[in-house]
């Protein structure tokens, strides 16, 4: 391990634009579980999953309440960034960083710094709702706290419509626009460096090959193996915590 560190630091020392790509794993020890660990929510209950579903959400009210009392309670909604987020604020003032990519939908890297300019979320933010029907954007804390209050599936104040939050879910496309950016951005890096992800996702997950078959230098930092880590120049086990900062420690 301490070899492949100091093969990822030489890796990252004569790199000119990097390319981030975060997922769940990034924010477990902030206290927000991922879904896929070995203390994923759906690792754990699999039948989560379905709630994640658009048609399934528009389809039937019972599984939007079970999703909103799930938001209810999240401890997205509270968390504060750790130390693999900090990390990466480091890395932006280095001047090395070209695109903070994130499947991630709590906001941390945001709130712990990183410029809204550079962060590009694949997956959308947790922290607005749209309503299905007219469109309308509002801050979620609006909607939790109708929820709160004992509305247990609360529809869009302005027209009546379904409200969801202002992430992709299962069965919706990415947004156009993001997933060019994401791909740019991997064409344009020398170093794609993916943490927190079991790269199972697609098409997030492709951006390793994009950058790949460009010749970009490849790191991957998860405690579990990848499918992407055979194409990789470090795979690095350990806990993001710990082993990112190191990683990037100037
Ligand atoms: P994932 O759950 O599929 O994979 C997370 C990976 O991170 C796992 O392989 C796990 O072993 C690893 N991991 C977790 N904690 C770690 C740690 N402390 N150190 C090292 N490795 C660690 O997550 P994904 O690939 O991001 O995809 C899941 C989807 O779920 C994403 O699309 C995202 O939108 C959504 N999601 C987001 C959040 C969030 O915003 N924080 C949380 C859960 C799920």
């Amino acid at each position: 391990m301490a070899d492949d560190i100091e093969r990822a630091r030489e890796l990252i020392a004569g790199a000119q634009r990097i390319t981030v790509l975060t997922g769940a794993g990034v924010s477990t020890d902030s206290g927000i579980p991922d879904f896929r660990g070995p203390q994923g929510v759906w690792t754990l209950n699999p039948a989560a999953e379905l709630i994640w579903n658009y048609d399934n959400y528009v389809a039937d009210p019972e599984v939007r309440r079970t999703a909103w009392q799930e938001r209810v309670e999240h401890p997205m909604f509270s968390a504060v960034p750790g130390r693999a987020h900090q990390a990466l604020v480091d890395l932006e003032r280095s001047g090395k960083l070209f695109a903070l990519l994130t499947q991630n939908i709590d906001e941390l890297h945001q709130k712990a710094g990183s410029s809204p300019s550079l962060v590009a979320e694949l997956h959308g933010s947790n922290h607005g709702t749209v309503c299905l029907t007219c469109g309308a954007i509002a801050p979620m804390a609006d909607a939790l706290a109708r929820v709160r209050a004992g509305d247990d599936d609360p529809a869009c104040e302005r027209c009546g419509g379904i409200l969801k939050a202002t992430t992709i879910m299962f069965g919706e496309m990415l947004d156009a626009d993001v997933l060019m950016r994401a791909r740019e951005a991997a064409i344009a890096c020398d170093l794609f460096l993916a943490v927190g992800t079991s790269l199972g996702v697609h098409p997030a997950a492709g951006l390793v090959d994009i950058a790949a078959q460009v010749g970009a230098e490849v790191i991957i930092v998860n405690a579990e193996p990848t499918p992407y880590d055979p194409i990789a120049s470090v795979v690095l086990r350990g806990g993001i915590s710990e082993v990112l900062p190191e990683v990037l420690r100037r």
